[in-house]
């Protein structure tokens, strides 16, 4: 029977807690919520998602990646590209919270017809105007989710209902207005769509539910199931995260469940409710908890540090369009993407020398032929330096403004070759020669309308 098979998910390293607000706006707009997470000024709904895919295994044939995502940015060619999915079907569901109860349907539909795997990718990190208290709550997240014919956590039954519904304004990723769902009218669309799952069933079952504010799943649930049964929502140190609400909690309850125990998934959003029930006939191999994960080894952010990367304070349009030193044409960005995307190094079929980024022609035999091979992504801080304000190329103008001065270093990877990239989740002062470092893919600049993605580097715990 179709299920899922792994789950995993990603928090920012920032946060910011709800005192923050009072010092700047008197007051704090999200009742419920002690502090939330924050994407890092070089982090989107992209980066995050592959953050979140990163931790699910892969075994076997993938046919399909379906996203989710209230706001973002579309998701599915960059995460295809970075994961080598180039031949899989693909899929962006968006426009609603419950996009991602929409994209899981739409996994389970392709993986029972197919009897391929299917991977689903939530993220979001909602935006809206800092005057507006709706902007309170808002956080940042994003889950995985395999689904696969024999997946331990099987999928019985599954139930959706829709329901007309005005919506209120909102900014999207971009700074463009959009409509969140007002969730007044939801409790009846979730009840219909729970109901429908449930029968008359009485079973003590726990429930997963979509969170914007840690009241809505009382709310909706209250006539239905126990408060007990509600699980597993971490809204209160995670603030509103979209689509990723309600596969957090579902994560979170798993960690307590047993063998042959059942769970209630409900998403919500626009007026649409997905309800599934979920049996656990084998043991995933789940994530540490999310609450665990919320509850250690955050970074604070003021909220003069946090308006600055929700680009509160910035102009729209970064300076890059004249370039000052760090240009490079969308054909050369486009040439090897993927490679660099996914660190695949090459190496010379004649003198075994390996390169990175890869070359046309090897820098020691001059041989042409090359084989593939894919970097670890770990290595150590070899050599650095800090580009202080006023002295970066326009490209990083914008970041610059953001963020102040930032830390360039000479990354020696474990397999040998050096690359010169950014350090990022760290002031520069953090890192130095000899640091443990890996790679993660991030915002590098905006140019020719384009966000360029590459890789950086953050400091890794030492083994
Ligand atoms: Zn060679």
């Amino acid at each position: 029977m179709v299920g899922i098979e792994a789950l995993s998910y990603y928090f920012p390293l920032y946060s910011i807690k709800a005192e923050e607000y009072f010092g700047t706006w008197g007051y704090f707009g999200g009742r419920g919520i002690r502090e939330k997470t924050v994407a890092g000024y070089d982090e989107d709904g992209v980066t995050m998602a592959l953050a979140a895919a990163s931790g699910v295994s892969r075994d076997g044939e993938l046919g399909y990646l379906a996203t989710a995502t209230f706001a973002g940015p579309r998701l599915s060619t960059t995460l295809a590209t970075t994961m080598a999915l180039k031949s899989s079907r693909k899929a962006d569901f968006t426009g609603s919270t419950n996009a991602s109860g929409e994209a899981l349907l739409s996994c389970l539909d392709y993986v029972g017809a197919t009897g391929k795997k299917a991977l689903l990718v939530t993220s979001d990190l909602p935006r809206a105007s800092p005057e507006e208290p709706l902007e309170h709550r808002l956080g940042a997240a994003a889950t995985a989710l395999l689904v696969s014919p024999n997946g331990g956590l099987q999928v019985r039954k599954t139930a959706t209902s829709t329901q007309e519904e005005m919506g209120e304004l909102f900014l999207d990723s971009e700074g463009g207005r959009r409509s969140l769902e007002v969730v007044d009218t939801a409790p009846d669309v979730v009840r219909e769509s729970v109901g429908e799952v449930l029968g008359r069933s009485k079973k003590k079952l726990q429930v997963a539910c979509f969170e914007p504010d840690g009241r809505f799943a009382r709310r909706a649930l209250g006539k239905l199931v126990e408060t007990a049964q509600i699980g597993g929502n971490v809204v209160e140190l995670s603030g509103d995260t979209g689509t990723s609400s309600a596969i957090l909690a579902l994560t979170e309850v798993l960690a307590d469940r047993k063998e042959g125990e059942e769970v209630l998934l409900i998403t919500y959003g626009g007026g649409s409710s997905v309800a599934l029930s979920l049996r656990l006939d084998s043991p995933l191999g789940a994530p540490e908890r999310p609450r665990s994960a919320l509850s250690s080894s955050r970074k604070y952010l003021s909220y003069l540090r946090y308006a600055q990367f929700r680009r509160f304070l910035s102009r729209r349009e970064p300076p890059s369009e004249i370039s000052m030193g760090a240009y490079t044409s969308l054909p050369s960005y486009l040439e090897f993407i993927g490679e660099r995307y996914r660190l695949i190094a090459s190496r010379c079929e004649e003198c075994d020398h390996l390169h990175f980024p890869p070359r046309y022609a090897c820098l020691k035999c001059g041989g042409r032929t090359f084989r593939g091979e894919p970097l670890s992504g770990l290595g150590e801080v070899y050599a650095y330096t800090i580009i202080a304000r006023g002295s970066s190329p326009t490209e990083f103008k914008e970041q610059q403004d953001l963020v102040g001065e930032y830390g360039v270093c000479l990354v020696q990877l474990e397999e040998g070759p050096r690359i010169v990239a950014q350090l990022t989740d760290c002031d520069p002062s953090e890192a130095g020669i000899g640091t443990p470092v890996e790679s993660v893919l991030r915002r590098i600049y905006r140019q020719e309308g384009v966000v360029r993605y590459g890789y950086k580097f953050r400091p890794r715990p030492s083994a």
